[in-house]
């Protein structure tokens, strides 16, 4: 097996990624996960997003919920938007790590955001000038980069070519969604050749789902690669919006439980996040999907 990096970096989604994709629940429910979280170790949050209420009402108290929430030090904390209007409420509240989505394929983009992946990236062009006049960084995530619910398979240099013109326009970090959980390893391997071509030294985050169980061999691929920054949800919180009652998201406690066990290092401490994920499942009301959290870590004894 190929050399694993010492660290990886978990940026945890399940405030925002993973409670979007959930039935409402109270501002002092995310406060309380969001608090959760922050004490994990964990050294990066997704911490809510920015999008209009009635498009989705699970974020329209996204400013309440940052203002309660602890910064704690040590922790960079992000916040997702759609669009520049977004983007504007975004610095409003003090964040300086915005994270936009574009998705690869045409047809996914435009059910998702009404508009051509071409008109998207424009408006990315414009939004990112404006933040970064602001002082703060953006992050470009290309959804549905290994697969689409839609067109199907998704050419690897359609992907690279988003890279190649979201950097040109000045994106700080590039990330590649697994929207709804069509990666395999070999898929992983293409998308990462296909965009490193191009460009050979940019780094990159990935974004897995499990919908059919490859997130972490998906996970241990990229790594081989020399993947270092990865999503995760905790508990596996979110499920997916194309298919009632599969699993979205990766849950984190799998993905920091494997890689501990291999000597990669993540800063988290995993019986705090087993709380965290706990308190998830209480907030939302339901069994979450994740299998560490079921089964418990693999050194615990019967
Ligand atoms: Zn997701």
């Amino acid at each position: 097996m190929a050399d694993l990096p010492a660290q990886v970096s978990i940026r945890e989604v399940g405030p925002r990624d993973g409670l979007q994709n959930e039935d409402p629940v109270p501002t002092a429910a995310k406060v309380r996960l969001l608090d959760a979280l922050s004490r994990t170790g964990v050294r990066r949050i997704e911490a809510v997003s920015f999008v209009h209420p009635k498009a989705i009402p699970q974020m329209a108290d996204a400013d309440e919920v940052w203002a309660k929430a602890s910064k704690v030090d040590g922790v960079r904390y992000s916040a997702l938007v759609p669009n520049s209007r977004g983007a504007a409420r975004a610095l409003d509240a003090g964040f300086t790590e915005l994270e936009v989505v574009v998705s690869a394929s045409d047809t996914h983009n435009r059910r998702n955001l009404n508009r051509s992946t071409a008109s998207s990236l424009d408006d990315i062009a414009a939004l990112i000038e404006m933040v970064h006049e602001a002082g703060a960084t953006v992050e470009v995530i290309v959804a549905t980069s290994f697969g689409c619910p839609y067109e199907g398979d998704v050419p690897p240099a359609r992907v690279a070519s988003i890279v190649d013109r979201v950097l040109a326009d000045g994106a700080d970090r590039v990330a590649f969604g697994d929207t709804t959980g069509m990666a395999t390893p070999r898929r992983v391997r293409e998308v990462l050749a296909a965009v490193r071509e191009s460009q050979p030294d940019v780094p990159v985050l990935l974004h897995f789902h499990n919908t059919r169980g490859t997130a972490l061999a998906n996970i241990l691929t990229a790594l081989e690669l020399g993947v270092t920054s990865f999503d995760a949800s905790v508990g596996g919180l979110g499920g997916c919006p194309y298919a009632p009652g599969a699993s979205g998201n990766v849950a984190t406690e799998e993905v920091v439980h494997m890689l501990h066990d291999m000597g990669v290092e993540t800063g988290v401490d995993l019986e705090a996040l087993l709380d965290a994920a706990r308190l998830a499942e209480e907030i939302v009301g339901r069994q979450l999907p994740s299998g560490v959290l079921r089964a418990g870590p693999r050194t615990r004894r019967a």
